[in-house]
């Protein structure tokens, strides 16, 4: 397969597996805008000299969120990809807070590749909620996101500037929107 055809088909791969879910957040987006949006994210950080790691930045939630498996997304693409994918799973046998936590103390063993499709995961989550925030949660809860996000960032610095600047942009931007709403709020 050439480059963009990988990438092309990560993309109708992918739309097929998510096509019923939507996002948690009170626009309801389709779920593919998260993944379009991470993969763009992680295109333009490597300057789209590595096509692998965006077509499994277009995958990253395949394994996690619908009936995807490592052996399938190797036969359909490749290892590399495959490989991708499975590093940035959680293991959903887990609780919560359990996942929650291994993010953190897990970060930093990641690859360099890995680490780059987390941050850009985290980098589209914190401007989902920005922009549209799940309706049920509080100011507090999106706080304890972002800064849970920061800490699984903070593991996973030191691969890629530009990427990395722009998630500090997208946490501060959060920040002074929760700040703004705890100032109405008293
Ligand atoms: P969830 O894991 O339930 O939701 C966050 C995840 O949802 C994101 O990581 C993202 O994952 C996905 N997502 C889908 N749509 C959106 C969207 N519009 N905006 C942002 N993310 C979206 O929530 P938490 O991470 O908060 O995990 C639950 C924890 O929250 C528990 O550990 C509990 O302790 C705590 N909690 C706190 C409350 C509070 O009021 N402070 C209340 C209840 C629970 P992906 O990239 O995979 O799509
Ligand atoms: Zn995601």
């Amino acid at each position: 397969m050439t480059n963009p055809v990988l990438v092309a088909k990560a993309y109708v791969f992918a739309a097929e597996r998510h096509t019923r879910q939507r996002r948690k957040g009170v626009n309801e987006e389709p779920y593919m805008n998260h993944l379009v949006e991470v993969a763009a994210l992680v295109a333009e950080a490597t300057e789209g000299k590595d096509p692998n790691l965006t077509a499994a930045a277009v995958l990253h939630d395949t394994i996690e969120d619908t009936p995807t498996s490592h052996a399938e997304l190797e036969q359909a693409f490749n290892r590399d990809v495959a490989d991708l994918v499975a590093d940035v799973t959680d293991d959903k046998s887990l609780a919560k807070a359990d996942r929650k936590a291994l993010q953190v103390s897990n970060a930093p063993k990641k690859s360099s590749r890995a680490k780059i499709i987390k941050i850009a995961d985290k980098t589209s989550n914190l401007r989902s909620l920005l922009n549209s925030p799940p309706g049920d949660w509080s100011d507090a809860r999106r706080s304890e996101y972002l800064a849970w996000a920061r800490q699984v960032v903070a593991g996973a610095r030191g691969v890629n500037a530009w990427l990395e600047d722009t998630f500090d942009a997208s946490a501060r931007e959060l920040e002074t929107a929760l700040e703004g709403t705890s100032a109405q709020a008293t």
